[in-house]
């Protein structure tokens, strides 16, 4: 692709271009002009006109910047209650310090499950009979719903405070911020584990 003037454009159904042109498409990447593509409302862009050694890392640059972009105006869109509370937008999405946080995802297992999402609150197993959905901290027995262990239940062992709704529920920090945030809530997800899957048990 890097010689792509050399190719026609108009390429047939089945050819490699016209597979990586519905490939682009199903990512959220429109055609501008013959061979660029650009994100909708996002500043990432792939131009395969351009030559040069640097070519393919930047391009491959653009294509995840492009991804992250792309799903994360799908997640702004759907209809789940986390989302009702961001008021969060797609120009957002360049503050969040990407770098930082892929560093991050190696430290452990609970920073992990935080950054990508994937963490959840006791009160998510309400229909699970196996699993206590009551708040982490001792001596709370409300309902472990996520905004309660980690920022609003009097019992848990920090004072921190966050109004950034990312950062509330997955602990995204800013370029330039500090990870306050992820940190504490990295501890929250540990809580959470050790009082999910107790040692000895099962
Ligand atoms: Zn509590």
């Amino acid at each position: 692709m890097k010689h792509g003037s050399q190719i026609n454009w108009q390429a047939g159904r089945g050819s490699p271009l016209a597979v990586l042109k519905q490939w682009l498409k199903d990512k959220g990447w429109a055609i501008v002009q013959p061979w660029v593509w650009a994100v909708q409302n996002s500043f990432f862009r792939l131009d395969l006109r351009r030559p040069g050694n640097d070519f393919v890392s930047h391009l491959q640059h653009q294509l995840r910047m492009g991804w992250r972009w792309f799903n994360y105006g799908l997640f702004l869109n759907q209809e789940r209650h986390d989302n009702h509370e961001l008021n969060g937008s797609v120009e957002d999405f360049l503050t969040w310090d990407f770098d930082g946080m892929r560093n991050q995802l190696q430290v452990g297992p609970a920073y992990r499950t935080l950054l990508l999402g994937a963490a959840r609150s006791p009160a998510c197993f309400h229909s699970h009979a196996n699993f206590d959905t009551t708040c982490i901290w001792d001596g709370c027995d409300e309902l472990g719903h996520w905004d309660h262990i980690a920022w609003t239940c009097p019992y848990r062992p920090s004072s921190l405070t966050c109004c950034d709704h990312m950062s509330r529920r997955f602990g995204w920090w800013k370029v330039g911020d500090t990870m306050e945030c992820a940190d504490w809530l990295s501890k929250v997800v540990s809580r959470i584990w050790e009082t999910r899957y107790p040692k000895g048990v099962g």
